[in-house]
């Protein structure tokens, strides 16, 4: 956690010194209707990270209080993605299991005159539900006894009404300013499966009404959310208080959900890209999800980092793209190793060289520490296209003709022919090596500046390559449905030349390819190709002054 406090930070330690909390207890509340995104992450950190720094608790509870739209498959995926983010509950809870206890609340406020079973559709609620300016109209049903609305409650839950036809609604202030206080409808009749207590209910609590009752039960001292419930709050405090819940009684604090640019951070959306097929899954690499993120290759620290540097505010705002690219490149630079490929190959052919052996290129430079392999070297091998330049501009460091360069880890050499084709176009370069110009043993006294990476010809493999673009292509003025951003080009496949070391690497292990990028082994590699996953390119294109 930052050295300067985040308003939740200051909440929590000023009910820690005045003795009102003995010890922070958060909780994240999944809905477990799809796979959690980078948004999420957010709101994980934030949760997590209390746990952490005040030495408290934190529980998962998945708020499966909807029963048509929840599966387990996404509670598998959201219990191992908290866990690849590095974070462990508490208590694994499903506010389901306390079903029973809202049902006993919800009895409670019937006896004390604070809740009626209404007859209303939802139409007729929402048309005397009033304005911001006028005050909403009481409910016919408002007064009915608590004897009849015990009985109509119970045949509620006994099945007696079909759907649609009967609600439980909390009775407040039809009159007030908040409009989530007029008179809220707090259990409604769903006859539905549900995958957790499956046809046991068919009432379900609303979510104003249920998650309140899950906090307090729970303990939970710090309940927090997104801004969007900021206007739910009175409703919160008045359904653990009426509710007869003991001190300390959870409190809400609401901070500004993550927006990113060009980012997908609506799970229904996510949802439609799946189901049409306009995606490999939920854990597309180009999905914003954290299984995408880290089939993409992000490593886990890197999003925690971006994360505690975009901080905790209660201003809503949109964090560029490139911020959190930038975060993943700088770990990545200190983290993968180095390997050689080649996207666009010329072969060279080594004139005054035969036979083979293996020179040892360095891994990542770890000073004392670094590690070094071996590749095979022989008389031909490729290097990329943008690393010869038949008419070079002034101060080209790389191949041209007549000139040098060095292979990495190898040789120096020296362009002595460029053959071309009809059109001009090099074909094939002819190079010799300078004698006594190995890495680590050149006594060749030439001074070349450009270094560039190869590829042997004989022992490279060729591996596929996915380059990865967003999901949406940049928002044009007015165009904010996603349909009409949707990049169809996000994904290029590519196959490149690449040094056969990558065939001992596992999938999710990340490289960067030299001077090209970042990528990680997708687990769609065979043991025949081997498919990577750009992760981020090598140039920073964060720009801070934006
Ligand atoms: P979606 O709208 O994508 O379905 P949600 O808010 O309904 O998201 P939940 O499963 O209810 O998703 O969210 C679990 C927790 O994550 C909530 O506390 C929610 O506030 C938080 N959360 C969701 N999206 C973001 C975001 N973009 N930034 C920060 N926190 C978020
Ligand atoms: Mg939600």
């Amino acid at each position: 956690m930052s050295e300067t406090k985040n308003f939740i930070e200051d909440i929590i330690e000023s009910d820690l010194d005045s003795g009102k909390v003995t010890q922070v207890y958060t909780r994240f509340p999944p809905e477990p209707n799809g796979y959690l995104h980078i948004g999420h992450a957010k709101s994980l950190c934030i949760n997590f990270g209390m746990k952490a720094k005040y030495g408290g608790k934190c529980n998962l509870r998945f708020d499966d209080t909807n029963p048509s739209k929840e599966d387990t498959e996404y509670v598998e995926s959201i219990k191992s993605d908290i866990r690849w983010l590095g974070f462990e509950w508490d208590e694994l809870l499903f506010a389901s299991d306390y079903f029973d206890v809202m049902f006993d609340c919800a009895v409670g406020l019937i006896r004390k005159g604070l809740a009626y079973v209404s007859d209303e559709s939802a139409e007729e609620i929402r048309e005397r539900r009033g304005t911001l300016y006028e005050p909403g109209i009481e409910s016919p049903y408002r007064n009915r006894s608590v004897e009849e609305n015990l009985r109509l409650f119970y045949e509620m839950r006994d099945g007696v009404y079909p759907d649609g036809s009967k609600v439980l609604r909390a009775r407040i202030d039809m009159a007030s300013p908040n409009l989530n206080m007029r008179d809220p409808v707090i259990y409604r009749v769903l006859h539905a499966t549900h995958h957790n207590t499956g046809d046991k209910w068919c009432i379900y609590p609303m979510y104003d009404f249920a998650h309140p009752i899950e906090d307090a039960h729970e303990g939970i001292t710090h309940s927090i959310c997104t801004l969007e419930f900021e206007d739910h709050r009175p409703l919160y405090d008045w359904v653990v208080r009426e509710c007869g819940f003991p001190e300390p009684l959870p409190q809400q604090i609401e901070f500004a959900r993550l927006n990113i640019t060009n980012t997908i951070m609506s799970k229904r959306y996510l949802k439609k890209l799946v189901d049409e097929g306009k995606v490999m899954g939920w854990d597309d690499p180009r999905m914003p999800t954290l299984s995408g993120i880290r089939r993409r290759g992000y490593p886990p620290e890197a999003i925690r980092d971006f994360c505690e540097r975009i901080g905790v505010s209660k201003a809503n705002s949109e964090v560029q793209e490139s911020y959190l690219q930038s975060c993943v490149r700088e770990h990545l630079n200190l983290t993968a190793d180095r390997v050689m490929a080649v996207f666009d190959p010329i072969r060279v052919e080594l004139t005054n060289y035969e036979g083979r052996e293996t020179v040892s290129v360095e891994n990542l430079n770890k000073g004392e520490d670094t590690t070094y392999r071996d590749v095979p070297f022989s008389k031909y091998i490729y290097i990329d296209r943008s690393d010869f330049s038949l008419t070079p501009p002034p101060k080209y460091y790389r191949l041209k003709p007549d000139g040098y360069v060095r292979l990495k880890g190898a040789y120096i050499i020296h362009c002595d022919e460029a053959v071309t084709d009809s059109e001009g176009n090099v074909t094939e370069l002819k190079c010799s090596v300078v004698p006594d110009s190995r890495s680590g043993a050149d006594n060749s006294g030439l001074k070349v500046k450009g270094v560039i990476q190869w590829v042997d010809a004989e022992t490279g493999i060729d591996v596929t390559v996915r380059k990865l673009q967003s999901l949406l292509t940049d928002a044009v003025d007015g165009v904010t449905d996603f349909n009409e951003r949707f990049n169809a080009d996000s994904m290029q496949i590519v196959t490149a030349k690449a040094e056969r070391t990558l065939l001992n690497a596992k999938p999710e292990d990340r490289f960067q390819f030299m001077r090209v990028g970042y990528y990680v082994l997708d687990r769609d590699s065979t043991p025949d190709r081997l498919v990577f996953n750009e992760i981020v390119s090598l140039k920073d294109g964060f720009n801070t002054a934006r």
